[in-house]
């Protein structure tokens, strides 16, 4: 989000500091892992659909510019039991939105994408334009493209607090002090350090991602294997065909439910979290069921009811704040880089953010909120 922004505001003739605690980029916090999927069935809330639309127009802009691939292309298979809210949310964006589609039984997902083994009575979506993005890439070409319209970026270097100034505001890092007109909080997994009206809004949740050599290599290809969304006895889940990693990629949603600090949580991954995701690869996709070649921690970093927070600061208008993508978030990063270029330049932005707002949590109840992790 924060490289997103840096080049946004850059372009459009600001002067840009964009600040990172750790390298550019690292994995520490929510955004590593290779790859994350793009979808435009957009089973979580069907007002999404429109930024995606935009945000898919802005990642084929970064490309052109980067010169190199960041976005592929394999369709998408959005399933659960028909009842469920993945099979029924993604119909319903579809449809909503004159989406392309298909309605397929799991029976029928099973015979097109032969790694699949869904249960036969599975209602399934399936929609063409559904890939996945290189995350690490996209961030390197947001910060070259960033650089190359003039914003200045600084690895390794922490900020500790920020204040209102008579200027804007001042911020202070352990290396030196800065004024500005504004500032955008990108902090991730962080961001109640730097927001503390966020803390009971934005909570930090440990994350594990798996890699499984497939059994038969050409069902897990770009080409040959859809990634998808399920939910099945065992929780919602999500998986990447073979892509920078020699095996087929796989996680659960809220994984083991364990909400952390980032600066203590277990960073690696252990016997339980890998048996969770190989029971899974075993039952659903058991010709992708091989020995590990990698596992990795992540963090998503939750609001109660799973939408962003795109919004000014409470009593602070100059700060704009982006937060708390709720495990969803990587795919908007193109669009929301133009939104925070929108609202800090000009205080407004065409793309309705109305679901983003802060105010939609009671300010009297915003530190109760019980999380439905
Ligand atoms: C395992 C996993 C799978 C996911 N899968 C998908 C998916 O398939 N599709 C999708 O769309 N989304 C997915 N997501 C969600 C998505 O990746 C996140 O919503 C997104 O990456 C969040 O980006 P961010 O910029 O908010 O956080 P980050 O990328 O973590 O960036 C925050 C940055 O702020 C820096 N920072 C923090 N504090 C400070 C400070 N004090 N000073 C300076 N710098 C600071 C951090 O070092 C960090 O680099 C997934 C997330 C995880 C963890």
């Amino acid at each position: 989000m924060g490289s997103a922004a840096a080049y946004h505001l850059a372009r459009r003739g600001q002067r840009v500091l964009g600040l990172e605690r750790f390298d550019i980029p690292h994995v520490f916090g929510s955004s590593h892992g290779v790859t994350r999927i793009i979808r435009l069935a957009y089973y979580e809330n069907p007002a999404y659909v429109p930024l995606l639309r935009r945000a898919y127009e802005l990642w084929r802009e970064l490309e052109a510019l980067a010169g190199e691939a960041l976005l592929t292309i394999t369709g998408s298979i959005d399933s659960s039991g028909r009842d469920g809210a993945v099979f029924q949310g993604s119909l319903r964006a579809c449809e909503l939105h004159d989406i392309p589609h298909e309605v397929l039984t799991g029976a029928e997902v099973n015979a097109r994408f032969p790694g699949f083994r869904l249960p036969p009575k599975h209602g399934a979506v399936w929609q063409p334009d559904g890939g996945f993005l290189a995350s690490e890439r996209c961030i390197v070409a947001h910060v070259l493209a960033a650089q190359s319209a003039g914003a200045e970026i600084h690895a390794r270097e922490r900020v500790r607090t920020w204040e209102v100034a008579a200027s804007g505001v001042k911020v202070i890092t352990d290396r030196d002090t800065y004024e500005a007109d504004r500032l955008v909080i990108t902090a991730g997994a962080w961001n109640a350090d730097l927001a503390p009206a966020l803390s009971d809004l934005a909570r930090p949740e440990r994350q594990v991602l798996a890699w499984f050599q497939p059994m038969i290599p050409a069902l897990f290809q770009p080409a040959t294997f859809p990634v998808f969304n399920l939910t099945v006895d065992e929780g919602r889940f999500y998986g990447i065909p073979v892509y920078g990693i020699p095996g087929f990629k796989v996680g659960r949603y809220h994984h083991r439910h364990e909400l952390v600090d980032p600066e203590t949580m277990e960073r690696q991954p252990g016997h339980d979290d890998e048996s969770l995701l190989r029971h899974f690869a075993e039952r659903y996709f058991p010709d992708a069921a091989g020995p590990t070649m990698a596992l990795a921690t992540c963090l998503f970093t939750n609001t109660p009811d799973e939408h962003f927070i795109i919004d000014t600061y409470p009593g602070s208008p100059q700060v704009l704040i982006i937060s708390a993508c709720s495990g969803h978030g990587f795919k908007f990063c193109s669009v929301i880089g133009e939104i925070a270029a929108d609202l800090t330049i000009r205080d407004s932005t065409t793309h309705d953010i109305s679901l983003f707002q802060l105010a939609r949590f009671p300010r009297d109840t915003m530190a109760i909120q019980a999380f439905r992790l």
